[in-house]
């Protein structure tokens, strides 16, 4: 049998162990039983290993805040001296089509490095815990609807509508996400659909209102996703094979998918072939 007073011990060891502020010291040696100093021991260690695990996040963060800050003006840099180069050839009526193909390829290769170094550090901070997803309560069709007119503009550069029926805009409908992050998520998965579609065609977007999620479908008419790939697809830098033509560092669907699943909901792909593909955003509604 425990004496009242060892259970009473052991459970403040335990307190401050879950508080992350057990420190050895606070417990007289002599006073304890065998099984309050396995007890101390145990915590002891645990609380060792909570520290270094503290630290070493500390570190990664600091290290892709360093990241983050310390590329940013080489790129500011690199994207002007291209563009200056690029307006001195244009400007110039002795200059080559080598010469113009390779500012245009300076150009695009710079943009696709600062667009992964972005997604990198957005990547590392979701996945470290140093951006927080909180989801709140908020109006589903509202949302969809400016998330949509925010894409239409660069959808019509391939003469391509974005189409959201009107009755999904009358749907009265809320759900818990984080609206800036689940912007980025849906965003990700139109800006796909356009992507991945031929010029002239049409992106659908629906809501459907069911009991625990609300659902957000974007379908379109585009290249479509094979089977064996479609397991691969949320991968990180998973690349499609039909996907070399386009511009694209593979992380849009696992953001996606990694913010989706940060607010307790869901991604899902049907797809064919030749045919099209349908993501759906399924948000939980609390
Ligand atoms: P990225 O578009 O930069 O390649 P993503 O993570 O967004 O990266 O997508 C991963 C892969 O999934 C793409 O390379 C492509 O093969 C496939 N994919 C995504 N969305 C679609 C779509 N709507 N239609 C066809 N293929 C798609």
């Amino acid at each position: 049998m425990f004496e009242n007073r060892t259970i009473e011990r052991i459970e403040k060891m335990l307190d401050s162990a879950m508080d992350g502020n057990f420190e050895e010291g606070d417990y007289d040696e002599s006073r304890l039983s065998r099984l309050e100093t396995k007890w101390k021991k145990y915590l002891a260690t645990s609380q060792l290993a909570k520290n270094q695990l503290d630290a070493t996040k500390r570190n990664l963060e600091s290290l892709i805040a360093d990241i983050s800050h310390q590329t940013k003006t080489p790129m500011t840099n690199l994207k002007l001296y291209a563009e200056l180069l690029g307006e001195q050839i244009d400007s110039r009526t002795d200059a080559c089509e080598e010469e113009r193909r390779l500012i245009s390829e300076i150009r695009s290769q710079t943009d696709k490095l600062d667009f992964l170094i972005q997604s990198l550090t957005k990547m590392s901070r979701l996945e470290s815990g140093m951006i927080e997803v909180k989801p709140e309560k908020a109006d589903v069709a509202a949302f969809v609807k400016g998330v949509v007119d925010s894409m239409r503009v660069a959808a019509g550069r391939k003469q391509i509508a974005i189409c959201l029926d009107r009755d999904n805009l009358t749907v009265d409908c809320t759900a818990h996400f984080d609206t800036k992050w689940t912007r980025e998520a849906l965003s990700n998965i139109i800006d796909n659909a356009v992507k991945y579609s031929p010029a002239a065609s049409t992106v659908m977007v629906s809501i459907v209102p069911y009991e625990m999620y609300a659902a957000i479908s974007v379908r379109d008419a585009g290249i479509g996703i094979s089977e064996e790939e479609s397991a691969s697809i949320f991968e990180r830098f998973y690349r499609g094979n039909e996907a070399a033509g386009e511009e694209g560092v593979g992380l849009g669907l696992y953001l996606a998918r990694e913010i989706l699943r940060k607010e307790n909901g869901y991604i899902r792909v049907k797809s064919e072939v030749g045919k099209g593909s349908e993501f759906t955003l399924y948000l939980w509604r609390g």
